[in-house]
């Protein structure tokens, strides 16, 4: 008898326990995007402490828009090292930052380190840190980029 009772006490306990899963799975899924502590793709914490790869040139591309985003990302080369990139090209091409994007032609297709790269460019020239604009990129500044913006050539300078 005694074990029974163990036994649907463990059921109802766990029982009640379920929909606290359900719900805290959800939140912490909110979350990601606030405090960055869940799932945030990859990125490097600290600056380079080797020279970094260089980025493809503008000139390998005939889009205005791909040749303007190429010319930011040679620009913050070190900023792009230290953020995430939310394409997930983390998991699908094991990219380690968002620089990794602009190594090779990834870069000129994908909207999304487009708008990245463009936040980060801008804010960095406003003398924001790699860390603030990581802040801005995981809280999903980037999404509010408009790309008909930068679709004629432009005069990237610094
Ligand atoms: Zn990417």
């Amino acid at each position: 008898m005694i074990r029974k009772g163990r036994l649907l006490g463990l059921i109802v306990f766990a029982s009640f326990l379920f929909p606290f899963y359900i719900v805290s799975g959800w939140t912490g899924r909110d979350q990601q995007k606030t405090d960055g502590s869940q799932d945030v793709p990859a990125y490097h914490k600290e600056a380079p402490k080797e020279p970094l790869p260089k980025t493809r040139k503008p000139e390998s591309f005939e889009d205005p828009l791909a040749k303007n985003v190429y010319a930011m990302a040679a620009k913050i080369e070190e900023v792009l090292y230290q953020q995430p990139c939310y394409c997930r090209c983390d998991e699908t091409d094991h990219h380690e930052s968002l620089l990794d994007c602009f190594l090779d032609n990834h870069g000129a297709d994908c909207d999304i380190c487009q708008r990245e790269v463009i936040l980060a460019y801008n804010e960095s020239k406003k003398g924001k840190t790699a860390g603030e604009i990581r802040n801005e990129i995981m809280d999903g500044k980037y999404t509010g980029i408009d790309l008909g913006q930068y679709k004629t050539p432009m005069n990237i300078d610094r």
